[in-house]
């Protein structure tokens, strides 16, 4: 039987990602959506790595399979790391991603030091808590005005010098060889017959009990 994993999103398009790259191994991802409404999971970490194991562990204990989640976002240099955790919501709460853009390039106006780095966190747990975590980065350097119509979030000002373009000027599949959040989705896959036997090994077992009758 295939081994159930949730992923801890309703986003039908990071599943299909997942689903795609995972796709030869013996297991069914499943999504939030996949399920009854179950409480909003709170971002408040400090680190990526924080807030990828609060979203697996949360989702793994109140579901009871297998979850895995994933947190990522991106870190200025000259900013000492921000937005990092808050990239999502760097301009306010209900930000978009061109307010975000907005409010980057007014930052750093006046700075030199355009390097900045996306770091990507998969977190995979069970529902007792014990974890697996993942994680990848991809360097590169701040653009002074956007750049390309591709992708989404920071895209258009994260400028890739090996590929002498911004993210925002890459196809999906370009991008997915070289992304933080490609990488670290591609060590998940090279390692996941380890992952499954862990799996297997960390799921709490069930034995029926018998009933006196
Ligand atoms: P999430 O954790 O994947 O939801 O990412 C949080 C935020 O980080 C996003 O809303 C974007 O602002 C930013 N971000 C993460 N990954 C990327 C990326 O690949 N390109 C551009 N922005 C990103």
């Amino acid at each position: 039987m295939k081994q159930i994993i949730v992923l801890a999103t309703t986003n039908r398009g990071k599943t299909k990602e997942f689903r795609e790259l995972l796709k030869n191994f013996p297991i069914e991802i499943k999504d939030l959506g996949d399920f009854g409404p179950i409480p909003e999971i709170i971002e408040d970490g400090e680190t990526f790595d924080d807030n990828a194991y609060k979203k697996a562990a949360f989702t793994a204990k109140v579901l009871g399979f297998p979850a895995m989640a994933d947190d990522s976002g991106l870190c200025v240099e000259a900013l000492d790391g921000a937005p990092g955790v808050y990239s999502a919501r760097y301009a306010g709460e209900n930000a978009t991603d061109a307010q975000n853009v907005e409010k980057l390039l007014d930052a750093l106006k006046d700075e030199e030091n355009r390097k900045a780095a996306f770091e990507c966190v998969i977190s995979i747990a069970v529902p007792t808590g014990a974890a697996l975590t993942y994680e990848s980065r991809c360097e590169g350097v701040l653009t002074r005005e956007p750049v390309g119509e591709n992708g989404f979030g920071y895209d258009p000002l994260f400028f890739f010098p090996e590929f002498n373009k911004t993210f925002a000027q890459l196809s999906i599949a370009e991008k997915g060889e070289i992304s933080h959040r490609g990488k670290a989705l591609k060590e998940v896959s090279s390692e996941m017959d380890k992952i499954i036997e862990w799996l297997e090994m960390s799921m709490p077992q069930f034995t029926q009990v018998p009933c006196k009758g």
